[in-house]
């Protein structure tokens, strides 16, 4: 088997590798990076020769195999030459597709085809089986891939103190056999190492935060984060309050609800808010559908204002204007449960920011990674105990070999025979 990391040998996000064996060729990923820049175009970040090669054919790939629903994982997937057929968990074709809906201007979309957890495919030559990881993105795989009498197992993202966190365990309790371990190792040389708690714990602490505060309590994360929007349903639950969802985010856990028992708008202590931004906008592009299909769970803002001290509320930058016009934020806290570094990238959250610290709203940071901890990344190499593991998706790749004796680096472009 040859492999080739197109992409992420030295960087987060953007991940790219290709696996070949006698004439077959698939792509594990095909992520847009994390540097990109959508004023210059998307053809500024595709991995290069690569899709030269494929362009002018140069280069055939038989599939395409995409680990899971974050840009940085299958954001080119719209931009690959006609005809390549793509795979992914069906959860996630689910969340790409709603991601395409709500912005229709972002990246080209693709037909894809569903794969199985643990169900081996076959493409050409190569022999593929997805494991269901735990990852903060829902519905995350990593991938075993065999040939010619050898196996590589790609990580994909993945972490073991997350929701799923069975499914860490289950895999070192059963590893399957590999000779090469292409592991993610995006907190390698990481200091936020040392804050990494369990979804578990993060729920305690968001219920102590939510107990101290006697007005409402706002709390911002990813709207398909799915574990983090648990962890926050769970922690309004324990302090018996009621927890607001806008429409879209009653939306992604509606279109999700065949795949796993998710926090659902019409349960009770549930209630769905109208921002008006956000909700012209979704009229604009056509999302009708969307916004009425939650109306009969909705609840208006005038009577928000009148619990507001009994409520968890999701909130997202674009909601400034409603908490601004419709409520009182009197005691309250902002609760932030995102990656620390958004507040460098948007405007409109530090905007939200700014509002807060203006009506002396209290504002705490309560996340956890994604990703694994080098405990965890130790765990899972000694189960699988491959003879070689290459490190990817991390922005030191050096540091793997404080860890593992048996590391062997490789470039972007660069071939290597397994
Ligand atoms: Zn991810």
């Amino acid at each position: 088997m040859k492999l080739i990391i197109h992409r992420g040998a030295h960087e987060v996000g953007g991940s790219c590798v290709e696996l070949s064996f006698k004439g077959s060729t698939i792509l594990l990923d095909v992520g847009l990076p994390l540097s990109h820049n959508y004023d210059d175009g998307i053809d500024s970040s595709v991995p290069q020769p690569l899709f030269q090669d494929l362009r002018q054919g140069v280069k055939k790939v038989d599939a395409v195999i995409l680990s899971h629903a974050h840009l940085d994982h299958y954001g080119l997937a719209g931009v690959l030459p006609q005809g390549i057929p793509v795979f992914c968990g069906e959860a996630s074709v689910e969340l790409m597709a709603l991601s395409k809906e709500v912005s229709p201007r972002g990246i080209p979309m693709f037909k894809s085809e569903a794969f199985r957890d643990r169900e081996t495919f076959q493409v050409g030559d190569l022999l593929v089986t997805p494991y269901l990881m735990d990852h903060s993105a829902f519905d995350s795989y990593g991938f075993l891939v065999s040939a010619g009498g050898k196996s590589l197992f790609y990580t994909g993202d993945f972490r073991g103190h997350g929701r799923k966190s069975r499914l860490f365990a289950l895999l070192l309790k059963d590893p399957p056999k590999v000779d090469v371990l292409l592991m993610e190792g995006t907190l390698f040389g990481e200091r936020s190492e040392e804050r990494v708690i369990s979804e578990y714990e993060l729920e305690k602490k968001f219920v102590k935060l939510i107990e101290e505060s006697s007005g409402i309590v706002l709390a911002t994360t990813g709207s398909q984060n799915i574990d983090r929007l648990v962890t926050i349903f769970k922690a309004a639950k324990q302090t018996k309050r009621m927890l607001i969802i806008d429409f879209y985010t009653a939306e992604v856990l509606e279109r999700l609800k065949k795949y796993a028992r998710l926090p659902q708008a019409s349960w009770p202590r549930i209630k769905v808010c109208y921002p008006q931004r956000i909700a012209d906008r979704f009229e604009r592009i056509g999302l009708k559908d969307i916004l009425s299909r939650h109306r009969k769970n909705g609840i208006s803002w005038r009577r928000l204002k009148e619990i507001e001290g009994r409520v968890v509320m999701l909130i997202r930058a674009g909601f400034l204007w409603d908490l601004k016009t419709f409520l009182d934020l009197k005691g309250g806290t902002w609760i932030y449960s995102m990656w620390h570094g958004y507040f460098d990238q948007s405007e409109s959250l530090r905007n939200l920011r700014k509002y807060f610290k203006e009506k002396d709203v209290r504002i705490e940071e309560l996340h956890t990674s994604g990703h694994a901890t080098v405990s965890q990344l130790i765990g899972l190499a000694n189960a699988l105990s491959p003879k070689m593991i290459i490190p990817i998706h991390t922005f030191h790749p050096e540091k793997s070999k404080d860890h593992f004796s048996n590391v062997r680096l490789v470039d972007n472009g660069e071939e290597l025979d397994i």
